[in-house]
């Protein structure tokens, strides 16, 4: 018989276990850890799950523990993605748990002291929901200079976060929504904002497409900009089995990493050149195709893509305008987009040239842009070896036969730059003309990081989205009907399913869920929602602090002292709020800014309340993880002192706020006073999942899957993409069948739930031929099954039949036409429908594919802490990253003693040719300086980074983790006080990875 973990533990008895476990680590690192007294023998030992805080790969562990305190957490052997293995961190997490750092009592800073001082619940939360209100009500506008009414106050703002679960996430927009504020944020700007604006212009959803259990089906794996080996450990357990199979790995990056070690192509690339080096390999398939379409999908291009679709033939690209489009206003910075369009029949249906030879299909345009991409222009710029490059072009475009299926993995080594949507446009581009969208094995995986950033992004914790991705409104939306006009996309074509059609029942159940009997047709209190105008993301939410704008800020457990670019601004900007207040787990850099060295407390005037917060296994909720798969947590110990659930504290903030305008009245009362909030004074999370859910109303029942929204008011919910989630069935996200799915390929549609309505793998129908045939019927996703006329295998992308067979849709059923955008039309993206390459903000050399030299919309700060480097200053490219040990802004790793133990220094990593030329030695202290500061940290000499060759004369580029401050056991300088305020002309995400430096020892 073969014998499990768990029945091991049944046998055996897990208090021993437990008691072993104990034993086996070294005294000293656990001891200032664990609390001595935890009883090591007890009869009953508690077990349960939870889902790792760190990364979102989304493993599970078992906790175990004796009255409310953990004694062991080990890998859960269950799960289907972790299979029981845990990285560092996942292993080192009984230290947030039992851990003397952690915030046990609620703190108080008043103006000008030099201590913290204990408060009481009550008292705080009096205080902070009178400072909301006071500030609110004092800066509280009606009606905007054009007389619009707009219902906002720009004087508050949120940042935070993507640690909290789906319930919290969801409640934290609905109370900062209801406030009117308008600076909404979350670390998704800063990590992830381009991957939505990327995948959503290219598919119709801005998700990871396939899951991490996929990747094992795989053909060929490129990892661009990301280190997965190290920053997302357990998704590696799945490259290793599609390379026992065979695949291959290619690893592209300026830095030889762990997950370089692995692969069998290793290609380095100059930061921020991504668009040049997938812009040759496009060339090359598209030439490839002409001479062998044999080798290639032909079907999948002419009939899913829009590469036969013809383009306004008054477009022009920058192979005619010298790195522009057609539209380009120079003063403006911005671009007319009327060009970038389908040319229409008389229905209205975009025009088609199925043999690709008109020079305005998408097909003829995407040729002629791309043909100057080509290899020795693109290894000048990217400073690729060419032999290497043209091996890991052929490598890859194989993977364009209909058989075979190639992924691209990335993360912020792509996402964080000024033109980072395009880069990953140009990943969308090279797969989908290589026909590896929609199968299994292919896809764009984007690689999120923290582990519920997907979620709190689903639940709109971002300024331009609500729920579900629906549009923040602006003040030309001025009433329901105009909102819907102008944000519902419409198409004539019947064979477009234009998904977006479904708008007004989306936001009305939205409207329903927030303001209940409140929100009567017709607009069902759409006026409540604020308006808003401008850019509003995270770097603007630092320039308004810095001007004076923003009074108060709310940060949940979001570390901005150590993660926002241009850090200095950051730290010396929180001294001009009135107020800030940070749920916590511990006293990070950000709540501690006004005692960090250097400053004189009592100079500095702002109120800080520090509220300690439950650790995510101390408390109940859901979160999703990078492939949308959306799993249930359980509490399973205790947590310190007085620490309470950002679910709790939002309550009693939430009815506060209530109390104190009903009785005193205020600026526009009326969305406070009609908010629902009906989840008990001690929360109960449940009821929160249950409203995300959606109701109907009639009935009371609970909606099993969005398609039965309504747009009359009588139905509810709070996040469309959840409706399913939880259901009369029961919580779906909990669930933990481990029943195969139909054709075996790793989908476990019974393990936890998966937006959306449990579809594992997006635009799965493009997965077959136009009879619904799979194109690899070895690992098929979905198969149309002609006797029964149903889908087989995953929940199918539209239910629809086949492309052969009447009645079918296009299988990109959320873009407006349905076809997938190798040209993304309108008004999709500000700087252009196809990539082109542009510099870093920031760059040692001129932009060798045209005359412009960054890109062209990139909004430009300008305030007195903004500075640029110049090449001839810091000639060298300075690019961060991540390491295994440590947790973005290290308030989650560098208070555990065993992840301080395994990586104690902030370091720098220095090529052995650059560290020769500036006299640095291996451990030496160095100073490393942009023009926005100079930071220390050791040198680590190393052959990792070796100079680019750019157009013949050598480039350096340098590296750095970026997760140390001045806070928890291992301190240091953080590299953003290097970076810069520049972002993505899309997103605003700031170009963490590519600026100016120069370093010297010390
Ligand atoms: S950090 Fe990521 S890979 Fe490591 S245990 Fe947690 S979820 Fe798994």
């Amino acid at each position: 018989m073969e014998l499990t973990r768990r029945d091991f533990l049944k046998l055996s008895g897990g208090g021993v276990v437990g008691a072993a476990f104990l034993g086996m680590f070294s005294p000293d690192s656990l001891l200032e850890a664990v609390p001595i007294d935890i009883p090591l023998r007890k009869e009953k030992i508690g077990e349960k799950t939870t889902i790792c805080p760190y990364c979102a790969v989304g493993c599970s562990l078992i906790v175990a523990s004796v009255d409310g305190k953990a004694i062991n957490i080990e890998g859960d052997p269950d799960h289907p993605i972790n299979e029981g293995s845990l990285c560092s961190k996942g292993s080192a997490l009984i230290q947030v748990v039992n851990n003397t750092r952690r915030l046990s009592k609620v703190l108080y800073r008043a103006p000008g002291a030099y201590e913290w001082q204990e408060k009481s619940w009550d008292w705080a939360i009096e205080r902070i929901a009178r400072n909301i209100k006071k500030t609110r009500d004092e800066n509280w506008t009606h009606k905007d200079g054009n007389s619009r009414v707009v219902n906002r106050t720009e004087a508050i703002a949120n940042d935070g976060s993507a640690a909290v679960n789906n319930e919290e996430a969801y409640l934290i927009t609905k109370l900062c929504r209801t406030m009117g504020m308008t600076y909404i944020e979350h670390c998704a700007r800063l990590c992830h904002s381009s991957t939505v604006g990327a995948l959503g212009s290219s598919f119709g959803r801005g998700a990871m497409t396939n899951h991490w259990i996929d990747l094992k089906n795989s053909d060929c794996i490129m990892i661009i900009g990301s280190n997965a080996a190290e920053n997302h450990p357990l998704s590696f357990k799945w490259i290793t089995k599609a390379m026992e199979k065979e695949a291959k790995l290619i690893s592209v990056d300026p830095r030889f990493t762990r997950t370089s070690s692995k692969a069998d192509i290793y290609a380095k690339l100059r930061s921020g050149t991504d668009v040049a080096f997938i812009g040759g390999m496009i060339k090359y398939v598209i030439e490839d195709i002409e001479r062998h379409p044999e080798n290639y999908n032909m079907t999948y291009i002419k009939e899913y893509t829009n590469a036969t679709l013809l383009i306004d033939p008054k477009f022009r690209g920058p192979a005619d305008l010298d790195g522009l489009f057609s539209g380009y206003n120079a003063d403006k910075r911005s671009y007319d987009r009327s060009t970038w369009v389908y040319q229409l029949d008389g229905k209205g249906i975009p025009k088609r040239d199925l043999s690709l030879k008109d020079s305005n299909c998408v097909f003829q345009i995407l040729k002629k842009h791309f043909s100057r991409y080509d290899v020795d222009t693109v290894c000048s710029i990217t400073g690729t070896p060419k032999d290497v490059y043209l091996k890991v072009s052929k490598t890859y475009a194989m993977t364009g036969r209909a058989d075979k299926a190639g992924t691209i993995i990335y993360a912020m080594g792509a996402t964080q730059h000024t033109n980072a949507v395009q880069m990953i446009r140009s990943y969308a581009i090279l797969q989908l003309l290589l026909g590896n969208i929609g199968v299994a094995g292919g896809g764009i995986n984007a690689a999120r990081g923290q582990s519920n950033v997907q979620g709190s992004t689903d639940h709109a914790i971002l300024y331009h989205i609500l729920p579900g991705y629906l549009k923040t409104p602006s003040p030309e939306d001025v009433d329901l009907k105009t909102y819907l006009k102008n944000h519902t996309p419409t198409s004539n074509d019947p064979l477009s399913a234009n998904w977006w059609q479904n708008y007004k029942k989306y936001i009305v159940s939205l409207l329903k869920a927030w303001y209940g009997n409140a929100a009567e047709a017709p607009d069902f209190a759409y006026e409540y929602l604020a308006k808003v105008e401008g850019n509003h993301s995270h770097i603007a939410i630092t320039e308004a602090i810095h001007k004076g704008i923003i009074r108060g800020l709310l940060s949940w457990g979001h570390n901005t002292a150590v993660s926002g670019p241009n850090g200095n601004m950051e730290r010396a900007d929180l001294a001009k709020l009135d107020w800030l207040v940070v749920p916590e787990l511990w006293e990070s850099e950000t709540a501690a800014f006004w005692k960090r060295p250097g400053v004189d407390p009592g100079q500095i005037k702002t109120e800080v309340f520090l509220l300690p917060a439950k650790a995510s296994l101390e408390k109940e909720g859901s979160i999703t993880n990078s492939g949308r798969w959306s799993q249930w947590r359980y509490e399973c110990c205790q947590a310190p002192g007085m620490a309470q659930t950002d679910l709790w504290i939002l309550t009693k903030l939430a009815k506060k706020l209530k109390g104190l305008y009903a009785q005193e009245g205020g600026a526009y009362p009326d969305p406070i006073l009609n908010l629902t909030w009906d989840y008990g004074d001690e929360p109960d999370v449940h009821k929160v999942a249950k409203e995300i859910n959606g109701y109907d109303l009639t009935t009371g029942k609970l909606l099993p899957s969005f398609t039965k929204l309504k747009d009359d008011g009588t139905t509810s919910s709070g996040n469309w993409l959840y409706c399913g989630s939880y259901t009369e069935t029961g919580n779906m996200a909990a669930r933990r069948d481990l029943m195969p799915d139909k054709f075996n390929i790793g989908l476990y549609p019974g393990w936890a739930w998966c937006w959306p309505v449990n579809r594992r793998i997006l635009y799965n129908r493009a997965s077959v031929d136009l009879d619904g045939k799979p194109w690899n019927s070895t690992i098929p996703v979905v198969v149309w099954n002609p006797w029964r006329s149903v889908w087989e295998g995953d929940v199918p992308d539209g239910g629809w039949p086949p492309m052969s067979q009447k009645g079918t849709r296009l299988p990109f059923i959320m873009t407006s036409e349905g076809w997938g955008h190798l040209f993304a039309p309108g008004k999709a993206l500000k700087d252009g429908p196809m990539p082109e390459h542009y510099e870093p903000w920031e760059s040692p050399v001129k932009n060798f594919m045209s005359g412009t030299q960054n890109d062209p919309v990139v909004t430009i700060w300008k305030s007195d802490m903004d500075f640029t480097g110049s090449p001839d200053k810091y000639p060298i490219v300075c690019t961060t990253f991540r390491v295994s040990e440590h947790w973005q802004a290290g308030q989650m790793s560098r208070n555990l003693p065993w992840l301080v133990e395994l990586m104690p220094e902030m370091f720098v990593e220095i090529g052995e040719e650059l560290a020769r030329e500036k006299g640095i030695g291996y451990g030496q202290k160095v100073i490393v300086e942009s023009a926005r500061g100079k930071i220390e940290a050791v040198a680590m000499v190393t052959k990792r980074f070796s100079p680019f060759m750019i157009d013949g004369r050598k480039v350096h580029e340098i590296g750095m983790p970026w997760h140390w401050g001045y806070m928890g056991l291992s301190t240091g300088d953080s590299a953003n006080l290097l970076t810069a305020n520049i972002g993505d002309a899309n997103t605003t995400i700031p170009e963490y990875k590519a600026f100016l430096c120069n370093v010297r020892a010390k």
